[in-house]
């Protein structure tokens, strides 16, 4: 059969101001989904990808096989946006299908890098979505451009293709490791070829990947809250240096790389993944309680303190968390509005204050005259916090004590998240007393790294980066 390489939609505008980000919230990396043994395939990704929205918004993109063929749909925007007509799933047929959210950090947000990216290798279409960032990235790409490579694209997950393609070994199996020898930094892998799909992690597994199970088939996906939606039960993790094979009916694994220890991101725990996931082996709703605990042991309220609230969606449970351990109420006091998308999806500086009005009313019925400790998960710039703080005092509050739930972050992400530059972090450049006289809050106190550590959980050879907090970096890098 001769290959066809289809691509549905090239249309290279960027439609939204979803692709453009200015932010005082770390952004998140992006959601991988695989799908193998099921029909409908292409659409349960998609029900997938929805799930996983909150790991990235600038596109979307699905590719399917038929055991032929290779289809593919992708463009910028959200997951309900871009598969809006659904008439595309028409053109998605086959049994097998791999999924990507993208939130860029490393290449613009520019079409042709909407993943999963697709290409014909001589063994025939293969495609390949990403989650991580590779920290080799500028002198492997420098080579190989060098040497001939045509680039299609300006992010890291390309190279996995260019170093594919060059490998001399004979199977897809050996070629791909050879190519994962080469690579250094975070990634969890899905690829997908006209007969197989294959799931990797790197060897010291920075993101989550989850293997389930659904009727006869296999789902693989970032977090687990797309196994619920679709129905598939949670198996296991993909491990540390593993490659997983899906191949007919049979389920292979191999071990690429040996793995003493792993260098989890810590940070999925404090914001990133969803409460309702299992993410390293550990339900983060747990975890994210656990936070506000410690937070509350440590770092208590001011005995005058009324009551507890959250910034909504991603610091309520460890705002619960801090409620229970301090033995006060938790109140909902300022109502999120969940239909303009993110904080940091705006188009221009000049519209961020504006942003953060929009996305978050004070109830003022609850908060005039009292006293609250508001829990907040991060402070990356500091500018939205400051703005929810003038909110809750303009509502009537008199006093706002701040509570952060993970250490103050002092260094810049080079594993697949992005935070601004360092000079950028309010707390590079400031001392946390500072920090509270800029967000303009009573008080202000973190987690220390030392108590982060203590909440999350710990199994054998179980090891997370807190590089963001601590500047240790797990594997070394260049541009630092
Ligand atoms: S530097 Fe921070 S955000 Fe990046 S992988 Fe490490 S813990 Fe996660």
């Amino acid at each position: 059969m001769s290959f066809q390489y289809i691509i549905l939609n090239q249309d290279l505008s960027i439609k939204s101001d979803h692709s453009k980000s200015l932010s005082d919230a770390a952004r998140p990396n992006c959601a991988v989904i695989g799908i193998w043994g099921l029909s409908e395939a292409a659409n349960l990704s998609y029900l997938g990808l929805y799930a996983m929205q909150h790991r990235g918004q600038e596109a979307a993109g699905i590719v399917s096989s038929d055991g032929q063929t290779l289809y593919r749909h992708a463009d910028s925007g959200l997951v309900a946006d871009v598969f809006r007509d659904r008439c595309v799933f028409d053109n998605l047929p086959g049994n097998a299908a791999l999924g990507h959210n993208r939130y860029s950090t490393t290449g613009s947000s520019s079409t042709p890098n909407v993943q999963p990216l697709l290409v014909e290798d001589r063994a025939g279409p293969i495609a390949l979505a990403h989650n991580g960032n590779l920290v080799n990235y500028s002198d492997l790409r420098r080579f190989l451009v060098e040497e001939g490579s045509l680039f299609r694209t300006s992010t890291d997950s390309e190279l996995f293709l260019h170093l594919f393609a060059r490998s001399r070994a004979k199977s897809l199996i050996n070629r791909l490791i050879e190519a994962l020898h080469i690579v250094k930094g975070a990634y969890s892998l899905i690829i997908l070829t006209r007969d197989s799909l294959i799931a990797v992690r790197d060897p010291l597994a920075f993101r989550p990947l989850s293997l389930g199970a659904k009727d006869d088939g296999w789902v693989v996906a970032s977090e687990t809250c797309a196994f619920d939606l679709l129905g598939a039960k949670y198996v296991r993790d993909v491990q540390p240096g593993e490659m997983v094979v899906f191949n007919d009916n049979r389920l292979e694994s191999h071990q690429f790389a040996e793995s003493k220890r792993t260098a989890h991101c810590i940070f999925e725990y404090i914001y990133f993944s969803r409460p309702d996931s299992r993410i390293f082996g550990v339900m983060v709703d747990k975890t994210r309680r656990r936070l506000g605990h410690i937070l509350a042991e440590r770092h208590p309220n001011p005995p005058d303190a009324d009551f507890v609230i959250a910034v909504p969606d991603s610091s309520n449970t460890a705002g619960l968390g801090y409620a229970h351990q301090s033995g006060l109420p938790f109140e909902i006091a300022l109502i999120r509005n969940h239909y303009i998308g993110r904080t940091f999806i705006e188009p221009e500086q000049r519209m961020r204050d504006f942003g953060a009005k929009v996305k978050f009313n004070p109830v003022a019925g609850v908060l005039r005259g009292r006293r609250v400790v508001l829990v907040d998960d991060s402070i990356v710039r500091g500018t939205t916090l400051r703005k929810l703080v003038r909110l809750i005092r303009g509502a009537g509050a008199e006093k706002v004590y701040v509570r952060i739930s993970s250490p103050p972050i002092k260094n810049p992400c080079f594993y697949g998240m992005d935070f601004p530059t360092r000079e950028e972090l309010a707390a590079d450049q400031h001392s946390i007393d500072e920090i509270r006289a800029y967000i303009e809050a009573d008080d202000l106190e973190y987690l220390t790294p030392e108590e982060l550590l203590e909440a999350v959980p710990h199994s054998s050879g179980q090891d997370y980066c807190t590089a963001c907090f601590t500047g240790i970096y797990p594997v070394a890098v260049n541009n630092e």
